[in-house]
């Protein structure tokens, strides 16, 4: 009997099942080696026999994984492949509500108001500037300062009110003492000026400014190489032109930027620019 039972053991390792052994030496009840079979005693007569098992096990076993490979289930299905919230925003107004409540970055706790961008929600035209400034940050509107008046003069030159365009900033929070955007600030950011775009769907985007047309065109190109063409963001004709902070202090930029606003103004009306 010991010498049998040595021989099956040899079997076992020869099949390269020696990992399959239970440390008393039994086979585990995983392992695909069969047990022995005991020779069955014949059945008595009046005895019921036993009908023989379907070698194939039944088709509703649940698929076993290897050992050591565990898939947890999600703890919802809302988790089993993120979204992004800011995406399912439905109104201008949720948006606005989401920024006030934004701390996604540390100007959220500089700021003293959120600047989320103001106007008709079916503006044809939207306009895009940097950053809120002191005033902004003071007021919660946009483009209220001196480059805010000027925004409007050039505006009304090609025949808006400020109340018919949709204007707002790639960061919704103002950067202390109005120093230049992190990048990783307008990484967080952005997503609200996306959702502000899709909700809109103007016409035209006027782009003020390198950053706004850096955030918007996601290009690192010069003002100098972006201006006096048309551009597409997500579909939409882009335009950039000067940041009418920057015409403050370089009035000799405000002719090129009346070209540039009355391509703007043509793309707005329909017109082959
Ligand atoms: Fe949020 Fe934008 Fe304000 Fe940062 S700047 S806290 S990302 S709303
Ligand atoms: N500059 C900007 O870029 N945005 C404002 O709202 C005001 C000044």
């Amino acid at each position: 009997m010991a010498d049998l039972r040595r021989r099956y053991l040899q079997q076992l390792v020869d099949l390269g099942e020696r990992d399959v052994l239970m440390p008393g030496g039994r086979a585990d009840e995983r392992t695909s080696v069969p047990a022995p079979r005991r020779p069955s005693a014949p059945a008595r007569v009046g005895e019921p026999t036993v009908a023989p098992q379907p070698a194939v096990p039944p088709p509703t076993a649940a698929p076993s994984l290897p050992a050591g490979i565990v898939v947890d289930a999600p703890a919802s299905t809302a988790d089993l492949f993120s979204v992004d919230p800011v995406g399912q925003l439905a109104t201008l107004d949720a948006v606005a509500a989401s920024v006030d409540a934004c701390r996604k970055c540390s100007l959220g706790g500089t700021r003293l108001h959120s600047v989320p961008g103001e106007g008709d929600p079916r503006a044809g035209l939207v306009c895009v500037g940097e950053a809120p400034g002191a005033t902004e940050d003071e007021t919660g509107r946009p483009f209220v300062g001196r480059a805010g008046k000027l925004l409007e003069d050039i505006l009304r030159a090609i025949g808006f009110q400020r109340e018919d365009v949709f204007i707002c900033n790639v960061l919704k929070c103002r950067p202390p003492s109005n120093r230049d955007p992190e990048p990783l600030e307008v990484q967080a950011c952005a997503p609200y000026l996306h959702r502000q775009l899709a909700l809109i769907r103007p016409k035209v985007i006027l782009a003020l400014g390198r950053p706004a047309a850096h955030a918007l065109l996601a290009t690192t190109g010069s003002l100098g190489d972006l201006r006096g063409r048309m551009h597409r963001y997500r579909g939409i004709p882009l335009v950039v032109t000067y940041h009418p902070a920057a015409l403050l202090r370089n009035p000799h930029w405000k002719r090129p930027t009346w070209d540039d606003v009355r391509i703007a103004r043509r793309i707005y009306d329909g017109e082959a620019v």
